[in-house]
């Protein structure tokens, strides 16, 4: 991130001067660390949990957090008012965010069952449900996150879970920041777990005498947590699910002469200051040398201002700004990189929207920083990240929701579906299946046709 003149500075490519393999060499994400190493270090951790719940829990958060002076590992609603003590701005600004997120997600809800007719007398319908209990996983370890916690609380109010479950590692002296407890609050959830990593994604999976069991676990976290959600999710024992896998953030800002370079900066260090593992990249679509300069100026003056600067070093060592000719040419390398984040600072963002085919969100123009998402707009921002935009959506109110569906034929629908269903269970060479269907329609053949 240092280069020789001591700025802060993205490597840079020109995409006319360079062959496709450089570009999608410049675009390859910092690899993770790994997975064996990790897997060797939660794998007996889950299974402590398992055999000696909230003894073992309670042992790593004294370990892991030094909270020794805790003594049990669940506080459960109503949470006391002395534990979400908090200035006004601050309850403001919370009561503000969560009100956006429901209401974003609350139009997320479907009208009412889908119902079709596939042929004359044959019904198929669709309704869902909300998962019964969800755990939520707010990371605690670096920094607060109250907003991560609404984030998922939210959606799942608005869902309809009846059991909401929060865990976050707690602070060195065994207590939480009230801000998670007032979001635990406003959320509706039953109780906090107080741990972190993979003793806490373990003890929500599987349960303990205090902690509630789960059937779905959400939430960004460090390796340790995102590994212990691989390993959960894979054990039938456990019957649990996750959201998505997790790697660290990153954002993609497109720009063209119609951007400020000041706040193209500013967005580019907002994903970069998440941590050295973060990767941001910059698209300048036919910037001259000034332009893009100026861009790489600014980078550098906000960056030394910045209190987490050695965080931000470490992710511009492994950024890039990639100068091309075309809007068309930015979207095509965006969608191949599938930015958890796309910023698009160009003259016409509507236009470009259309061409998006992998992102997790979306910011449009010059006065949506991606900020305003992380928090306080309405839209998510647990994102998929590592390329996993190409297949994953971020959270939402349908990662809440399992969907059922139903089948209801009459005497005429079994008639006139009945052919199809018997040859296939005969190519299938099941004849249990056939029968199902030949033995009422020779019924209703018996009944003269009537039914
Ligand atoms: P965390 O809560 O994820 O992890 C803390 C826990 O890690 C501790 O409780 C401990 O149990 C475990 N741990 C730490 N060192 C360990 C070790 N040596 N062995 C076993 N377990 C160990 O908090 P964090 O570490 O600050 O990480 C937060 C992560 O969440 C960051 O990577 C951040 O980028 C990510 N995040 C992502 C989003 C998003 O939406 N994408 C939002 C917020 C945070």
């Amino acid at each position: 991130g240092l280069d020789k003149d001591g700025k802060i500075r993205m490597r840079r490519y020109v995409t006319a001067k360079e062959t496709p393999e450089t570009i999608r060499a410049a675009l390859q994400r910092p690899s993770q660390k790994s997975t064996e190493k990790i897997m060797a270090i939660v794998n007996p951790i889950i299974k402590d949990i398992q055999t000696r719940g909230d003894k073992a829990l309670l042992e790593y958060t004294h370990k892991f957090e030094k909270a020794t002076s805790l003594t049990t590992p669940v506080l459960k609603a109503p949470f006391p008012a002395s534990l979400m003590q908090l200035p006004q701005e601050t309850i403001d600004a919370i009561d503000i965010s969560y009100e956006n997120i429901r209401k974003f997600h609350a139009a997320q809800k479907e009208e009412k069952p889908l119902e079709v007719e596939t042929m004359p007398g044959v019904v198929c319908s669709r309704f869902s449900r909300p998962i019964e209990r969800v755990g939520l996983y707010v990371p605690g370890g670096t920094a607060v996150l109250p907003s991560t916690g609404l984030m998922l609380g939210a959606p799942a109010q608005v869902a309809g879970c009846k059991k909401i479950v929060i865990a976050s590692p707690p602070r060195a002296d065994g207590s939480l920041t009230p801000e998670i407890v007032y979001v635990a609050h406003k959320v509706g959830a039953e109780s906090i777990v107080l741990a972190g990593g993979a003793q806490a994604i373990a003890a929500m999976a599987y349960g303990t005498e205090q902690v509630s069991k789960v059937d779905k676990i959400l939430g960004p976290g460090n390796q340790f947590v995102t590994a212990a959600k691989m390993v959960v999710s894979n054990d039938t024992t456990a019957n649990v699910s996750i959201d998505m896998p997790a790697g660290p953030s990153e954002v993609l800002v497109i720009a063209d002469k119609t951007a400020n370079p000041a706040f193209v900066a500013s967005d580019l260090l907002s994903q970069a200051e998440h941590g050295v593992d973060s990767q941001v990249v910059c698209i300048a679509v036919d910037l001259d040398e000034n332009e893009v300069q100026a861009i790489e100026d600014e980078l550098h003056k906000q960056a030394m201002a910045l209190p987490r600067v050695d965080l931000v070093r470490g992710a511009i060592d492994h950024s890039v700004t990639l100068v091309v000719s075309s809007i068309k040419e930015a979207m095509e390398l965006s969608n191949a990189y599938a930015p958890e984040h796309l910023i698009l600072q160009i003259a016409d963002p509507l236009a470009a929207r259309d061409m998006v085919q992998n992102a997790g969100s979306v910011f449009l123009g010059q006065w949506t920083p991606e900020s305003v998402g992380d928090y306080s707009a309405g839209v998510n921002h647990s994102l998929p990240t590592y390329g996993y935009a190409k297949q994953y959506s971020g959270v939402n109110l349908g990662s809440y929701i399992k969907h059922i569906t139903s089948a209801n034929l009459t005497a005429q629908g079994l008639k006139n579906v009945g052919g199809a269903v018997m040859r296939l269970a005969e190519v299938e060479e099941l004849d249990a299946h056939k029968r199902a269907v030949s033995i009422r329609l020779s019924y209703l053949e018996q009944q003269g046709g009537k039914a």
